[in-house]
């Protein structure tokens, strides 16, 4: 399926074929634990279209997406309202990208499409270290008792990889057991100096970035779920992904537009240049020099 995209119009700036790309970018259509505002699941069509209304061309990082080898593979379809459906679907497709030595570009879809692709990822990738960009800590335990959720994604993902290779940044939200499991663990890095003083020990390690679009501020993103007052704007997301340039990023994904709570169009466009601008961050294969 990976191999036939189905839509007229991919993604801006991506290959025709998928054996020529170092990418594969999957849309995610699925908000199943949504806990408040649902609609997530509209996010990969509406991101792919607001593409179209981009440069190729990034003046910030003044790279090309025609220098990224990307494919566009559409969309899963998953079984609506079945969770374990979804996520394995969302593994044994990961599993195939990362078993052909290419690199995983998802996009939600809630947040809890990334416990699939990392279980995926971590299988080819042992020394794994995640970086979540979140205005939520998604560290539960449980919630709404509920254990595999939106809300809780990063501390089932934190069972797989270890809590010392989570790097969490922009958390603004989460509850007083939460925040105390992040202090425990010292998984937050949310100034400039913290986050930069971590990644610097990275070296070669092989990176998995989750972003959920929430961590903007809802000024700049109000199409999202789950919005959380006091955020980033847009150019200081985009400095502190500037920070990432130059790792060993094996995987991505975007997560939490929500677009129809935004009716100005403006959030989807906002997450379409986030997606140009990490996918310009991310470094090809064959150029690997780590
Ligand atoms: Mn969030
Ligand atoms: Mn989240």
């Amino acid at each position: 399926m990976l191999t036939e995209a189905f839509l007229p119009k991919n993604w801006l700036g991506a290959v025709n074929k998928f054996e020529d790309a170092d990418w594969v970018m999957v849309g995610l259509p699925y908000d199943g634990t949504c806990s408040y505002r649902a609609g997530a699941r509209f996010a990969p069509q509406e991101i792919r279209l607001a593409s179209q209304g981009l440069e190729t061309y990034s003046q910030v990082f003044d790279k090309d997406l025609s220098e990224i080898s990307f494919y566009d593979a559409g969309e899963l379809e998953f079984q609506f309202g079945n969770r374990e459906d979804t996520l394995s679907k969302i593994e044994n497709t990961a599993r195939e990208v990362f078993g052909q030595d290419k690199k995983w570009f998802g996009i939600g879809g809630e947040h809890l499409v990334t416990l699939p692709a990392v279980k995926a990822c971590y299988e080819k990738n042992p020394e794994l270290t995640i970086i979540q960009f979140d205005a939520h800590a998604d560290a539960a335990e449980n919630y709404l008792e509920e254990k595999f959720s939106h809300a809780t994604v990063i501390r089932r993902v934190s069972e797989i990889i270890g809590a010392d290779n989570l790097i969490q940044t922009g958390i603004r939200s989460g509850s007083k057991e939460e925040y105390d499991w992040m202090q425990e663990n010292k998984t937050l890095y949310n100034t400039d100096e913290e986050l930069i003083t971590r990644i610097k020990t990275l070296g070669g390690a092989p990176i998995y970035l989750s972003i959920d679009l929430d961590v903007l501020d809802p000024s700049v993103f109000c199409g999202t779920g789950t919005p959380e007052p006091g955020g980033m704007s847009f150019n200081e997301l985009i400095r502190k992904l500037g920070c990432l340039e130059g790792l060993n990023i094996v995987g991505v994904d975007v997560v939490e537009l929500s677009p129809h709570y935004d009716a100005s169009g403006v959030s989807a466009i906002t997450a379409a240049k986030v997606i140009r601008e990490v996918l310009l961050l991310i470094k090809p294969l064959q150029k690997s020099n780590r």
